[in-house]
């Protein structure tokens, strides 16, 4: 079967609402995109729901379908995604945690999830915690992800990932930290675990209360990392990778953890660098350089932007329109130098819509410009546009393999 190289660009959150300055249309639809919409005039395009209908996903799971998982069968949680995300390679026993450096006050209310999403200073407060050791004999290693994030690893015996967060979630100014539980009542080794994380979070208080780091924010006036909040506690899961189901050779170029991880899992090679930022200000030349870069030894390049989704979380639609267009001008370029024959794809995570400030189940724009596909009568790639794309409505999973089958990498059923 002949076989071709893709491209897959995945703007994270980029799905959006009708928004009234901007003329109800969405942040896609305003933007000036001239190289997008060239691509859909020469593309088949589509909706894409991440998993289906109605079901809200978050990064990792929209991430884990765009690389061809069903979430619903083989979902290990969050904090073992990004465990591989920062390289943290797991043993069978250990239970791994995504952590925000957030700000409470004196009674373990939180003033702020994301510590004033702290950048600086931030690999100093995770070395402050890691290599600690809790009750019971239980290692410590915590490393730091993107900006505020972190990841949270606990090693020892008769551990369990059965356990709720400490973390009170989104929009929870002035709610308390809440205390680690097992799941359910009578787990005696996720009681064990609860006990550590409960542990670790009040020592992570205390230890980062003093920290030089935060001493200096409160100088200036910024808001002090002084806790570790934890969430989506899972164990190791061994699955096959993508590249090999597929037998391609993959590389993805991204700056943010969850996707890094999810990435790794599939197999796929990492491009990455600090000036990809995960964040609005990352270095858009440098990512499409890599791009191109890799595309020369793999067959499928991944190529991930984040900017979409923090403004949209931010309830900034122009900022998220400029952002856009941004990155228009970033594909305006890439275009020009990569071989006709490579396929180009578009597609996002999920949708997060400014107005909401979460991710919704809304289903986002797709297309997939290539040498012989079908072309359709969509002229320009934003959310209504698509709905009338020759892809029609399809999931994530049946998006990659529609590109994989169009490269000619997918496996046939039967004679
Ligand atoms: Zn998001």
């Amino acid at each position: 079967m002949r076989k071709a190289k893709g491209l897959l660009l995945i703007q994270d959150g980029l799905g959006d609402r009708p928004i009234y300055k901007l003329g109800r249309r969405t942040p896609l639809e305003a933007a000036n995109t001239p190289n997008m919409d060239n691509l859909a005039r020469n593309a088949i395009t589509g909706l894409m729901d991440p998993l289906a209908p109605g079901v809200r996903v978050g990064t990792d799971v929209g991430h884990l379908a765009l690389f061809g998982y069903n979430p619903l069968r083989t979902y290990w949680g969050r904090g073992p995604i990004e465990a591989r995300g920062v390289n943290i390679e797991l043993k069978t026993q250990d239970v791994a945690l995504r952590c925000n450096f957030a700000t409470v006050d004196d009674e373990m209310n939180v003033i702020d999830r994301r510590a004033g999403r702290i950048r600086e200073g931030t690999n100093a407060l995770a070395s402050a915690l890691s290599g600690m050791v809790l009750e019971g004999d239980i290692e410590v290693i915590f490393r730091l992800a993107t900006e505020h994030r972190a990841v949270l690893v606990l090693r020892g015996d008769h551990l369990s990932p059965e356990i709720t967060n400490t973390d009170p979630g989104p929009a929870s100014v002035g709610e308390p930290v809440r205390t680690c539980q097992p799941t359910e009542p009578g787990l005696r080794l996720a009681k064990r675990t609860a006990n550590a994380i409960n542990e670790f979070v009040s020592r992570s208080h205390e230890i980062l209360s003093k920290h030089p780091v935060n001493i200096k924010r409160v100088d200036e006036g910024k808001l002090p990392a002084n806790i570790v909040l934890t969430r989506g506690a899972g164990s190791a899961l061994k699955m096959r990778t993508i590249t090999e189901r597929f037998g391609l050779k993959g590389a993805c170029v991204a700056g943010e953890s969850t996707v890094i991880g999810v990435a790794r899992m599939a197999g796929f090679d990492i491009f990455t660098s600090p000036r990809f930022t995960a964040n609005v200000d990352t270095s858009l030349e440098d990512k499409s350089r890599h791009a191109l870069e890799a595309l020369k030894q793999h067959d499928l390049v991944v190529l991930h932007l984040k900017g979409t989704d923090i403004l949209s979380h931010d309830n900034k639609p122009l900022e998220k329109m400029h952002f856009i267009e941004r990155v228009d001008e970033m594909i305006g370029q890439l275009v020009a130098k990569i071989e006709p024959d490579v396929y180009i794809a578009l597609a996002a995570d999920h949708s997060t819509p400014c107005e909401i400030g979460e991710h919704t189940a809304d289903p986002v724009p797709v297309l997939i410009h290539g040498p012989d596909v079908l072309v359709d009568n969509v002229v320009s790639y934003g959310e209504r546009n698509c709905q009338k794309g020759g892809l029609n409505r399809i999931t994530a999973n049946q998006f990659l393999l529609s590109l994989l089958d169009l490269m000619g990498f997918t496996v046939r059923y039967g004679y």
